[in-house]
């Protein structure tokens, strides 16, 4: 394998059966803040065992692996094709040692070749940048959590939701209670306002890529992202749908423009097992420092 391989192969283990330290300290505190012997404070616990188990054994914090969705930050000049071959390559890898699943699925026939590969699978996202590193984020996306997502387009009549930030309120709200009892919670957004309504998906999915305890730079995103979360924990709907004070560990909420005729919001809904890693590559394509 190449050192690139083998650098990607670790990311994808790594992702696989560790938690972000980010993530792990909001299911404990989550946690800690659960009324003790509630079956919501129990939920939370299993988690935290599960969450341990993985790293301990190195194995997957849920057998649904997910889809497996890498994002790319790199110089001018650099070699997309490559990347995209040794992705795929440690996909294949990951999949026969058991970091992954075999879950993907022709969409036609549903035969699994049980490789992990195949048309857009792994996804990739390439984006150029000024600055010299290469940085590779990876998100593994499970299927119950992702048919939770959901698009609106405002004017929403129902909800009384208009083309404002107070619509856009009501339809993230209205997500969650949608979700509730699916999509393994508790549960992080990705919204993305505006867009069209695939960079809109697409836009709400990177959102995903943030850390847990940063704040939006955009004060009255960073205010709406704060509200959505307490809003959310006081439906009362908690881990796993069970009740409790745990709905939400978090929102993270992004805008781009949109035409005047289309107001769309999108939401991504990411279960617990929040599987988010990152690092920076060195000159030969190993790993030279984790970014999360
Ligand atoms: S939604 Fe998340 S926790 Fe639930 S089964 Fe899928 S990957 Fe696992």
């Amino acid at each position: 394998m190449t050192e690139l391989q083998t650098a990607l192969l670790e990311l994808i283990r790594r992702t696989s059966a560790e938690i972000p330290d980010d993530v792990h300290r909001a299911l404990l505190a989550a946690g800690a803040n659960e009324q003790q012997g509630s079956i919501a404070a129990n939920a939370m616990q299993i988690i935290d065992q599960n969450i341990a188990l993985a790293k301990n054994k190195s194995q997957p914090i849920c057998q649904d692996t997910g889809s497996v969705l890498f994002y790319v930050d790199c110089p001018v000049g650099y070699d997309q094709i490559t990347f995209a071959e040794a992705a795929r390559e440690a996909v294949r890898q990951a999949t026969r040692k058991g970091y992954l699943r075999q879950n993907s699925v022709d969409s036609l026939t549903g035969k699994n070749d049980g490789t992990n590969v195949g048309p857009g699978a792994p996804a990739l996202h390439f984006q150029q940048q000024r600055a010299p590193e290469i940085n590779v984020r990876l998100l593994l996306k499970g299927g119950g959590c992702e048919n939770v997502g959901a698009q609106y387009s405002l004017p929403h009549t129902a909800l009384g939701a208009n083309r404002d930030l107070a619509g856009c309120r009501k339809v993230i709200l209205d997500a969650v209670l949608q979700a509730q009892g699916k999509g393994c919670g508790p549960g992080i957004l990705g919204v993305c306002i505006g867009g069209d309504r695939a960079t809109g998906y697409e836009y709400s999915k990177q959102q995903l890529l943030r850390r847990l305890d940063d704040r939006n730079p955009v004060p009255e995103l960073d205010a709406l992202e704060q509200d959505i979360v307490q809003t959310a924990n006081a439906l009362g709907i908690g881990p796993m749908g069970f009740g409790g004070r745990t709905t939400l560990l978090g929102a993270k909420i992004g805008a781009v423009n949109r035409l005047p005729a289309s107001f769309f919001v999108s939401i991504s809904y990411m279960c617990w097992a929040y599987r988010r890693q990152g690092v920076t590559l060195n000159e030969a394509g190993g790993i030279a420092r984790w970014l999360y």
